[in-house]
């Protein structure tokens, strides 16, 4: 059922009462070649299901992977499992087999999270040394945070100071 990191089920081998898919897939599949945030870390576990129901067949169970990431604060690599455990499509336009490919691929992508932390209290790195605060403390001077608002409410009372007399006229 695998040909060229491709994963087939073939029809006549679906048995009456449903039929288990388990198979390790080599991460290729995923193509993360062009990702410069997600890089394959180690194989595709599929646990699958696949039954006749009516004139479709639906493919239902497990997937887990994992693939590695920066750390959107600290910058470090972390592994981040992935564990799918509702895959769940319907097929209905086959012939002799059904390609599971695109949608086992699809599902691991939507899976990745939107925001990488390598813990949910990611300390970051300083932006002055370029610590990482995780590991250790740094000696600059902690960012004035007061100083950048009073920054920043400057920039709309220059907006506020604009005279709308003086912009070019039609
Ligand atoms: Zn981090
Ligand atoms: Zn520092």
């Amino acid at each position: 059922m695998l040909h060229k990191n491709r994963v087939f089920i073939y029809i006549n081998q679906i048995e009456e009462d449903g039929t288990q898919l388990i198979h390790q897939l080599d991460p290729k599949l995923l193509d993360l070649s062009e990702s410069d945030h997600f890089h394959s870390a180690g194989e595709i576990d599929i646990d699958l299901w696949v039954k006749h129901v009516g004139s479709s067949v639906l493919v239902e169970g497990k997937i887990t992977t994992s693939v590695t990431s920066e750390c959107d604060r600290c910058l470090e690599n972390y592994l981040i499992p992935i564990e799918i455990n509702d895959y769940c499509h319907y097929f209905d336009d086959f012939d002799d087999y059904i390609d599971l490919t695109d949608t086992i691929r699809e599902d691991i992508l939507l899976a990745f999270p939107t925001r990488t932390l390598c813990k949910e209290e990611c300390e970051g790195f300083c932006p002055t040394c370029g610590t990482n605060l995780n590991i250790s403390d740094c000696d600059c001077e902690e960012e004035d945070f007061s100083e950048e608002e009073e920054e920043s409410s400057n920039v709309w009372a220059a907006f506020d100071n604009l005279n709308l007399d003086d912009l070019p006229s039609e």
